[in-house]
């Protein structure tokens, strides 16, 4: 069986010595002695200005809209996973989809101000598959109509954007750190910001809002990562490199051998230094991605409909104006990439697409 991806486990040992000094230490959770050492690596590893690892990639999408969309209309996108709208409905605001770009699939940034009311609070937009949205010509729009910025980065591990980490764009993003990502500590995630204050003010929220035992500094809930979650991201984090090379490996080995007359790959914006999240291909219509799916499948290779159905089709959705996005969705699966995928499986997969 080949899926779209699996799970990196680092040797056993290394988790065993993990969790080890969480028997030593005897505490399992509540900013522990793993969790800091994890925060602090990520930090530099990623080179971000603030970082809160939390026990999720879903969790810190709801506190940042939780703090600052109020409720209000918030501009989003419709081709992403099913987390970035769920969190918009779940935190009583809506959401306004605005159509994608037809190449890079982004959040069509030319679009976005004819959709901004009077009601709108913030932006919530995907760099899917690690491709990231125009930030500048964001930044810009939000500022002029003083909205915030919430990146949904969750494919996002590593991912540098003209010289510095994606992450430190927009007023907050997001990263999943599930076992289907890039770098993972089984569930997972972190939420990024700009400065100590925004952190402090978002900390409380998934800390319950404790400040303190007996104080509260507001409202919050409880979105911690564990000693156990950070020891696997401990344990993870020293073979990054490793894998990121051999998902390299794997892409560049599509670019080479895919037959691109028959479909089209994603279209990177330009000053991407890319991570190599995933490795999506659009057909030139639904039938023809449905035909390819079914060979695969035949064949025990499971490639995945990220992003299907739009997210304007949700049940609990009643808007349906995104026609790139309908038709992008329609057309576009996600091929195997992850870091042992051997050059048979991968010689496999290209020629039952090719013939
Ligand atoms: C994986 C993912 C999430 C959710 O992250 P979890 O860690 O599974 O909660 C959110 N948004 C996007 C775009 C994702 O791919």
């Amino acid at each position: 069986m080949i899926n779209v991806t699996k799970t990196f486990f680092p040797p056993i040992e290394d988790y065993q010595n993990q969790l080890q000094r969480i028997w030593n230490n005897q505490w399992l959770t509540n900013n522990g002695e793993l969790y800091k050492e994890l925060s602090k690596k990520l930090q530099d590893y990623l080179g971000v200005n603030q970082i809160i690892p939390m026990t999720n990639g879903t969790l810190p999408i709801q506190i940042a809209l939780n703090a600052y969309a109020k409720e209000g209309e918030v501009i989003t996108t419709p081709f992403s996973y099913v987390a970035t709208t769920a969190s918009i409905v779940w935190e009583k605001c809506t959401p306004v989809f605005v159509d994608i770009h037809p190449e890079y699939l982004t959040i069509d940034e030319s679009k976005i101000e004819a959709s901004i009311t009077e009601k709108t609070t913030a932006i919530l937009a995907t760099h899917v598959y690690g491709n990231p949205c125009d930030v500048e010509v964001i930044e810009a729009i939000a500022e002029k109509h003083n909205l915030k910025v919430i990146y949904d980065a969750a494919h996002c591990f590593g991912l540098i954007y003209k010289g510095q980490s994606i992450f430190n764009y927009g007023d907050v993003s997001t990263c999943s750190f599930h076992a289907t990502k890039l770098f993972h500590t089984g569930e997972g995630g972190a939420l990024f910001c700009q400065d100590e204050e925004t952190r402090q003010e978002l900390w409380y929220r998934h800390n319950f809002g404790h400040d303190g035992p007996e104080h509260y500094h507001g409202l919050g809930m409880n979105a911690k990562m564990s000693e156990l979650q950070a020891a696997m991201g401990l344990s993870v984090l020293p073979y990054m490199e490793h894998i990121l090379k051999e998902r390299q490996r794997v892409c560049e080995y599509y670019d080479e051998h895919l037959d691109f007359t028959k479909l089209s790959k994603l279209k990177l914006r330009e000053g991407t230094q890319w991570n190599y999240a995933y490795y999506p291909v659009a057909f030139k219509t639904e039938n023809e991605l449905l035909k390819t799916k079914a060979k695969l499948e035949a064949k025990k290779i499971n490639p995945r409909r990220y992003f299907y159905p739009s997210l304007e089709a949700l049940p609990y959705i009643n808007s349906s104006d995104c026609t790139i996005a309908m038709d992008t969705a329609k057309r576009v699966f996600c091929l195997p990439v992850y870091d042992s995928l051997n050059i048979e499986d991968l010689n496999k997969i290209v020629s039952t697409i090719n013939v």
